[in-house]
């Protein structure tokens, strides 16, 4: 059976070349058409000598997932589901900014999620496996060609600026298949997209925390979503094993580049965690952490057991952090009636 070869890196493409008398720097050509040009087939890798490409299409096969379907929200929101080749399924977001440039995808580093938040819809499903790298990497090759089809249709040519590791799953728990996909996300064989554009969102793996930021320079957004550890174990399991204290003398010891700060993620729950005691207390936890906090309004899901905070009460919210001179912006949810927002992805075909 012929390999995946967006399964190898390009040092073990490398290998693969240097093994049948083919020049190395054939590798970062391949992999130039495979990520940047997004080739379908090695007979459309032009500058490739034949035999090369007939060696190759010998050994190797380029697969993709398959678009099970593709939803448009009013707001132009898109959500792609997508089928892997052992039948899991995943779900991507293209987010357009409502104003300017910015076109942000969002991916998923996982089948399910494990770990269990009892506000969020992927937690139901429980984790199926992790995502491989190239099947995180594809997510966006597969988000590009829909605006290419888009832009051959005659719309407005549009590149996704921005990436959020924000869709299902935890990716710090599928932390090296992660790391390998921003790599390729990253590389100018690859993507060619900034890691300052690229922001990955944890719901608090702490040990893995310090590592992703000394292995890579993206952003990274932590779930936070409440301010004791006695409401937060009730909304994340994963605070039994690292309690806000823990979690935050983390943040404030992690080797952030200069001038960044960690984007705290707060889900606005009425009656849970919202009031205006929880933001003075937040306001206390991140003294001394160079922080933002995004507030994001509860997006309901079937099934789900909480009202989400009135608009009113988040802005009221809002200013008490900013009183105490914390940075804080309130998420524009999108793609609500496609079920395509924060903590909706399940995978649903209907
Ligand atoms: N596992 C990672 C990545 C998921 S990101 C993490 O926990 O950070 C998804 C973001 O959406 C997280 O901040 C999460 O807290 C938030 N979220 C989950 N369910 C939600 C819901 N129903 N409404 C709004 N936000 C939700």
């Amino acid at each position: 059976m012929s390999r995946n070869v967006k399964e190898l890196s390009p040092e073990e493409l490398c290998a693969w070349l240097a093994e049948r008398g083919e020049a190395g720097y054939r590798a970062r050509q391949i992999a130039r058409w495979l990520y940047a040009r997004g080739a379908e087939s090695f007979a459309a890798m032009s500058d490739l000598p034949r035999p090369l490409r007939e060696k190759l299409a010998a050994s190797f096969s380029i697969p993709r997932p398959q678009v099970v379907r593709l939803a448009r929200a009013e707001d132009r929101t898109r959500k792609l589901l997508l089928a892997l080749e052992d039948g899991g399924r995943i779900e991507s977001v293209l987010i357009p900014a409502e104003l300017g440039e910015r076109l942000t995808l969002c991916i998923s580093s996982q089948v399910g999620c494990g770990m269990g938040c009892a506000f969020c819809a992927t937690a139901t499903l429980g984790l199926a496996r992790n995502l491989r790298a190239d099947e995180i990497v594809d997510q966006v090759l597969e988000a590009r060609r829909e605006l290419l089809a888009d832009a051959a249709a005659g719309e407005p040519q549009s590149e996704i600026t921005n990436l959020v590791f924000m869709g299902m799953g935890e990716p710090l728990h599928n932390y090296d298949a992660v790391v390998r996909a921003i790599g390729v996300l990253t590389a100018e064989w690859g993507l060619g997209i900034s890691p300052r554009r690229i922001t990955v969102s944890t719901a608090g793996l702490v040990p893995q925390m310090k590592r992703l930021l000394e292995d890579t320079r993206v952003h990274l957004a932590v779930s936070l979503s409440a301010t004791t550890d006695a409401q937060r174990r009730r909304l994340m399991p994963v605070d039994r094993k690292y309690p806000l204290e823990t979690l935050l003398a983390a943040c404030r010891e992690l080797p952030l580049p200069r001038r960044r700060r960690i984007t705290f993620e707060y889900v606005m729950l009425a009656g849970e965690n919202d009031s205006l005691e929880d933001a003075r207390r937040l306001g206390k936890l991140l003294r001394g952490i160079p922080s933002k906090v995004n507030l994001i309004p509860f997006n309901p899901y079937p099934g789900s057991r909480f009202a989400p905070t009135p608009r009113a009460a988040i802005e009221a919210f809002r200013a008490a952090l900013l009183r105490q001179g914390v940075h804080a912006t309130i998420r524009e949810s999108r793609g609500r009636e496609i079920q395509a927002a924060c903590g909706q992805l399940a995978a649903q075909v209907a």
